[in-house]
């Protein structure tokens, strides 16, 4: 059977049967699925075909010159060109983590010493420790703005960077970035614009459409989502960066395990109907939490009160807001938030988003842990907010659980 070029597929069905143009053999009794390469080395015809083989590794549409896993293997490559596709690039890498695709991105957006970036300050916290533990002691100036607010083009234009980063929408307050704003401005003072996209997916937006230069992934989450597997992915717009990036990634070892590709490529079959539930059943959760009388404030820009309502209904897909939302508690204090965490019995106390299960963190001691209490006042994260990630279970019984544990 041949398989058709998928140039002018839809999300739906390039997730489905994108990487099945990876599977490589014959046309007799050929796998539906791609095998899992558990192999560190690939053999070659000869010394001769080796050693072109070395000079077209990791570029390996060519002949599929595979030589040493952490410079590419075809897991891993299923899963780049699923993922560049997806968000309208010319190629991707994929990392051990979303951590690593960060920092390859970043140094291949040009962070070194003496450079200057400029980030939203409302960062996912290992990104901020990153920036201050890592990029800062080597020398790179790190200027941290409100993003999210109505002047951050401004605030661009005024700081000169030379490489800008943001996330799609923050966390925990689910605060929606101006891609368009921000890209424009990036450009006008010849910064490379990174996104974090995570939260979003390319089922919500695409940001390379809207002027960015690189998308980055915390695969972990939604793109896998069965929280069984780690793994990161950077899209880049351009093939100069890719080249970039690429070579950052074979000397950082970023590699992604054939493994780990394999189980991202599975959950991302399924991440047009996973996502489709999650923001339907995010919306209603946030309805009914907002009217629930031990909550103070609920953040989900699926609501017509939040400050970025209407951005959000013009970038992201039609009705869709994402699955994750934030709330804050009447009583504002960690003990409330642990006895709440603590009298979950369905939705999952753990640290991490976008399964198929409802998970509940509270981002002080989580995805904020090493942030001082002044940082988190300074974004906004009070002690009585904990962040929902909503699942694909059953709504009613998604609001039962958490009505039961405001109420204890
Ligand atoms: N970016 C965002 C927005 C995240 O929430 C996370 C992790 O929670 C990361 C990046 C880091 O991803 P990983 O844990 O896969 O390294």
């Amino acid at each position: 059977m041949k398989q058709r070029s998928n140039q002018s597929w839809g999300l739906n069905t390039l997730f489905v049967h994108g990487s099945r143009q990876h599977v490589y053999g014959g046309t007799q009794g050929m796998p539906t699925v791609q095998p899992i390469f558990a192999t560190t080395t690939y053999l070659h015809d000869s010394a001769q075909a080796l050693d072109k083989a070395f000079d077209t590794t990791p570029m390996h549409e060519d002949g599929l010159a595979f030589v040493y896993a952490r410079q590419g293997n075809p897991n891993a490559h299923a899963l780049e060109s699923v993922m560049a596709q997806a968000e309208g690039g010319t190629g991707a890498i994929v990392c051990g983590s979303g951590m690593a695709a960060i920092h390859a991105a970043l140094l291949a957006a040009g962070l070194t010493s003496g450079s200057k970036l400029v980030a939203a300050k409302d960062l996912y916290g290992a990104t901020i420790n990153l920036l201050r533990q890592v990029f800062m002691p080597l020398g790179v100036e790190v200027v941290m703005g409100d993003l999210y607010g109505e002047k951050a083009g401004d605030f661009i234009r005024e700081e000169q960077p030379d490489v800008v980063f943001v996330e799609t929408v923050s966390n925990p307050l689910v605060k929606v970035i101006d891609l368009d704003a921000l890209s424009a401005a990036a450009k006008e003072v010849g910064a490379v614009s990174v996104v974090d996209s995570t939260f979003a997916t390319p089922y919500l937006v695409r940001p390379l459409e809207h002027g960015f230069d690189l998308v980055v992934h915390s695969a972990t989450k939604y793109l896998a989502g069965h929280g069984d597997s780690t793994a990161g992915v950077v899209v880049s717009a351009r093939n100069t960066l890719l080249d970039t990036l690429r070579n950052y990634a074979m000397l950082l070892g970023a590699a992604l395990s054939p493994f780990e590709s394999h189980l991202v490529i599975r959950g991302l079959r399924t991440l047009p109907l996973r996502m489709e539930r999650q923001c339907s059943n995010a919306l209603q959760v946030a309805q009914f939490l907002c009217g629930h009388p031990a909550v103070a404030r609920v953040h989900y820009p699926g609501l017509p009160q939040h400050p970025q309502h209407k951005l959000a209904s013009g970038l992201l897909a039609p009705g869709r807001f994402g699955g994750l939302l934030s709330f804050e508690l009447k009583e504002q204090t960690r003990e409330a938030a642990f006895r709440f965490m603590d009298s979950l019995q369905l939705c999952l106390p753990a640290t991490t988003l976008g399964d198929v299960f409802s998970l509940v963190s509270y981002p002080p001691i989580s995805s904020h842990r090493g942030l001082t209490r002044e940082d988190l006042e300074k974004m906004g994260i009070s002690e009585g907010c904990l962040r929902l990630s909503v699942g694909i279970e059953d709504v009613n019984d998604i609001m039962q659980d958490l009505d039961q544990a405001l109420r204890v």
